[in-house]
């Protein structure tokens, strides 16, 4: 048989990146992309790292990193990813869309195939990291993600501490256990607030969730990030990368946790 091009160069592509961390969520609004972006970013301090935007419904990287309407479309039909920094070039499906607005009404084989294209033509280079912002929930679009990348490192499951989310974070847990992929470890995000004035965490759902569960599941726990402000803030106002250099909030050092683990 014929090898598809498209196979090949993805195979060529993820071949030289070392290491594939998903961030996957059970449903939407947990904070999956705030903890993808803020991993890539706190990685990239002293690795090369890429980010790619798979979240085909919500593509939300754009913003965080303030780089809406960048070109992305180099020579040839390959992909160019966006340096935000010198080691941390993005790519997002947001890139490809008109306007940040425009939904993406794709039907599901349309999306899986961009998806595929996103992965084949995307020209990383080399890497030491590439997260991945999985689109949420355990269906055939996170699906098509891990099988496209096949030999992905690990994922990393965020949730907020409520019984609801954390139903899901099981049904992530199974997922990843039925398709092979290691499960790096639960991120339990908007744990408590953490209060402005005085930097102190009041709890406002229930917290230890998140850990109780890890606990159950047999997967490593790998912090708590509190409500805070400034991750709105800095989120809104895409200055993601200045935030993350401001050292000292608990949220800061909570995503160096998950970078450590
Ligand atoms: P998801 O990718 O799971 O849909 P997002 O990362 O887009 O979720 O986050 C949803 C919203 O919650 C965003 O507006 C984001 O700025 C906000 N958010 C996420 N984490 C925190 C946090 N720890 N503190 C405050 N706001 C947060």
């Amino acid at each position: 048989a014929q090898a598809d091009p498209q196979e090949m160069a993805l195979k060529c592509a993820m071949a030289r990146i070392r290491h594939k961390v998903l961030v996957l969520s059970g449903k939407g609004g947990v904070g999956k992309s705030t903890v993808a972006a803020n991993l890539a970013a706190a990685l990239s301090k002293d690795e090369r790292v890429g980010l790619l935007d798979a979240d085909l419904h919500g593509p939300s990287v754009p913003r965080l990193f303030n780089l809406s309407g960048s070109q992305v479309l180099g020579s040839e039909g390959r992909i160019l990813p966006v340096p935000v920094t010198p080691l941390l070039h993005v790519m997002s499906i947001g890139f490809l869309l008109e306007a940040p607005e425009t939904p993406v009404i794709w039907r599901g084989p349309r999306k899986l195939a961009a998806l595929r294209q996103f992965l084949s033509e995307v020209d990383w280079d080399e890497r030491e990291y590439l997260i991945v912002d999985c689109p949420p929930g355990t269906g055939d679009e996170p699906l098509g993600v891990i099988q496209t990348i096949g030999e992905v490192s690990g994922a990393v499951i965020v949730t907020t501490p409520q019984e609801l989310a954390l139903e899901d974070v099981r049904k992530s847990v199974s997922f990843c256990r039925q398709l092979e992929t290691p499960v790096l470890g639960v991120v339990e995000n908007m744990s408590g607030f953490a209060c402005p004035n005085c930097g102190e965490v009041s709890p406002i759902f229930e917290q230890g969730g998140g850990e109780e569960m890890a606990q159950q599941m047999n997967v490593p726990f790998l912090g708590r990030i509190p409500i805070d402000p400034g991750v709105v803030r800095a989120c809104d106002r895409g200055e993601l990368t200045r935030y993350q250099q401001s050292a000292g909030s608990a949220s800061a050092r909570a995503f160096d946790e998950v970078r450590e683990a």
